[in-house]
């Protein structure tokens, strides 16, 4: 990369916050919490099946079929009837706790600080995430990364999520930077990198996992590391 950037839109989720690890964690402390080893044999059957219908919910609601409120409340409730546990006031216990606790974990994706420590200074940092807003912003503050970044850019506020063009303009536009001089670093091809590539904005695709795939992107890292070499 050739090019003269100084301006770093990041997103948040799975690209600097390590959702996995955190969600891990606190999907631990709720099988402890509520007891669930009387009913449930495995740990990490419930927590398999906890992502399963997790995703499945943040699918539709990404498409805007059901809303934040909905997404909270099924998730485990869901999780629960696989394992023929029928209780919607322990479902509900346990999606407060998750949405209370989950955001408080502080784990990063490797070389998440040092890479933020490198590039601070040389470019203006931002973030653009759909994440619900007053969750994105404790995670921020509890993990200590919220002084690297000037602007955050929230779908809820703007009123629509990534891969949707308005919200990388809206970004632009608040952090005062032109496209040209401008690069999106994020987990998600569809939201974060066709996202960018509506608007021609360059952007890394930041493949933790190495997922096969197809798409044309124009730079791909694994590690967050790598942006040493190429910022
Ligand atoms: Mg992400």
């Amino acid at each position: 990369m050739s090019k003269s950037y100084r301006h770093i839109f990041f997103d948040l989720d799975r690209t600097l916050w390590n959702f996995e690890e955190n969600s891990k964690l606190v999907l631990q402390a709720i099988f402890q919490k509520f007891d669930l080893d009387k009913q449930i044999e495995n740990e990490s059957d419930f927590i398999q099946k906890y992502y399963y219908y997790n995703d499945f919910l943040w699918e539709r609601y990404r498409n805007n079929s059901i809303t934040k409120e909905q997404l909270r409340d099924e998730r485990f409730k869901l999780t629960l009837e696989h394992f023929h546990i029928t209780n919607t006031k322990m479902a509900f216990e346990m999606g407060d706790f998750y949405v209370s606790e989950s955001p408080k974990q502080t784990a990063l994706m490797p070389f998440a600080r040092e890479i933020l420590d490198y590039l601070d200074g040389k470019y203006k940092m931002h973030i653009i995430t759909n994440g619900f807003e007053e969750v994105q912003h404790i995670k921020l503050n509890e993990s200590n990364i919220r002084h690297y970044f000037e602007h955050l850019i929230f779908s809820e506020k703007v009123g629509v999520k990534k891969p949707h063009p308005l919200i990388f303009k809206r970004a632009l536009k608040y952090s005062g930077a032109r496209v040209t001089e401008s690069l999106m670093i994020g987990d998600d091809y569809q939201a974060d990198i066709y996202g960018a590539q509506r608007i021609k904005m360059d952007s890394v695709y930041y493949n933790f996992h190495k997922t096969p795939h197809t798409n044309a992107v124009d730079t791909e890292i694994s590690c967050l590391s790598e942006l040493m070499r190429i910022l």
